[in-house]
């Protein structure tokens, strides 16, 4: 009966959620990275609709960033206060978006001007992570209209810098201490289309850029000079080559079994056709199975570099941008991962099978300190793409299983 009213109460809620999607959607939070100015004036608006929510207490750890405008990263907790202060569960969110990319290929709705069709928020960030980040609150919302109280305190952390490696985002929320070992921490920021599936294991993630360099000569006269972006083609095609065969292992637990090496973004060379580049830059996304270790593969691309470097006569340098090392796999019956299964089979009738993903979420941070997160929410996984969306069904049914999870 009490859930029969939490539900009814989430249904009554769905136009407000579809609303302050958009309005959240609206407020661009892009990384200085990616030439944003970071989550400032969303975090702002995120704090007047947390405080007009009517949560217990809402604090704010912003980590000091000089690159953007406000100086600041601002990460948010809005407590909701339960039986017990122990073991407490958090919902960990992240405000910021990635770039829109092309903007040619949005051809529903521009990426921040967000639109409401077919039953879905279209807009950059409707589903990383806006879905869930509103799901979350008003998971608390409705609790809280009803006077309900949750079993434990429930925690929502919304957060920074989640899509350019979270030191200023989660991990300097778990520098501040503010996490125990036996809390419960649910990060809803990757999932399947029926919300069947609980991830608790993540790859290693390892971003670099080469940079090779040669000599700069017009392109009638390429004896003269040396073709960089001839050997920086080279060298990634003879990278994506060696990767792929020597780490080719598959892991069934994992969704996209095996390891992926993906050259991907490419800095602007020359201005004209007619001269030959002298400097090259392409990047790599690369998801290691934990299996692996990083620092071999690392030794292996240097490898690969030096000998094209003899070849060739081009200086070719290794950066690494990013090397986050996954912790080895943990146990399938964590008890954040025993309660989220209860909740989908009470609510949704399923099964949920655990196993683990490409990486990358906040989720990873917390199981290099030993305390068992799980990734989970019911989506599309259009994020990063042109004509992102988010279900709303998708979102209300997921607050629908926050508020459950409270309170069971
Ligand atoms: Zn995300």
């Amino acid at each position: 009966m009490q859930n029969q009213n939490l539900f009814h109460e989430i249904k009554q809620l769905k136009a407000e959620m579809i609303e302050t999607l958009m309005e959240l959607i609206r407020i661009p939070a892009i990384g200085p990275e990616n030439g944003g100015d970071g989550e400032h004036r969303k975090a702002e608006k995120l704090t007047q609709i947390l405080e007009a929510a009517g949560f217990d207490k809402i604090e704010r750890y912003d980590a000091g960033d000089s690159r953007v405008s406000s100086g600041k990263r601002p990460n948010i907790i809005a407590y909701y206060h339960g039986e017990t202060d122990a073991n407490r569960l958090w919902i960990v969110t992240h405000m910021d978006v990635v770039p829109p990319g092309e903007e040619s290929l949005w051809t529903v709705t521009k990426p921040f001007e967000p639109l409401l069709k077919d039953s879905r928020v279209y807009g950059r960030g409707s589903e990383d992570n806006g879905q869930s980040l509103v799901a979350s609150l008003f998971a608390i919302k409705a609790l809280k209209r009803l006077g309900m109280r949750p079993k434990r305190t429930v925690a929502l952390a919304f957060v920074a810098d989640e899509e350019q490696g979270s030191t200023m985002g989660i991990q300097h929320l778990i520098d501040k201490g503010l996490f125990g070992k036996d809390d419960l921490i649910v990060v809803p920021d990757s999932g399947n289309e029926d919300g069947s599936f609980i991830e608790i294991a993540e790859k290693s993630v390892l971003w670099f850029r080469i940079r090779t360099v040669g000599k700069q000569v017009h392109a009638s006269l390429p004896n003269k000079g040396l073709n960089a972006h001839r050997v920086g083609m080279q060298v990634a095609l003879a990278l994506d080559k060696m990767l792929h065969e020597k780490y080719s292992a598959k892991d069934d637990h994992f969704d996209v079994p095996e390891s992926t090496f993906e050259p991907t973004k490419k800095d602007k060379n020359v201005d004209a056709v007619n001269i030959i580049p002298g400097e090259d830059i392409t990047y790599f996304d690369c998801r290691i199975l934990p299996n692996y270790n990083v620092d071999e593969v690392l030794a292996e691309i240097t490898s690969v570099l030096a000998e094209f470097e003899k070849q060739t006569g081009a200086t070719i340098k290794l950066e690494v941008l990013q090397k986050q090392v996954a912790p080895e796999p943990r146990d399938g019956n964590s008890e954040i991962v025993v309660l989220l299964k209860t909740a989908i089979k009470e609510d949704r009738g399923l099964d949920a099978e655990v196993g683990g993903i490409g990486g990358g979420t906040c989720a990873a941070f917390f199981r290099k300190i030993g305390i068992p997160a799980v990734v989970w929410s019911t989506m599309d996984e259009v994020a990063h793409q042109p004509n992102e969306y988010a279900k709303v069904e998708n979102m209300v049914n997921d607050a629908k299983l926050f508020a459950l999870l409270a309170i069971i």
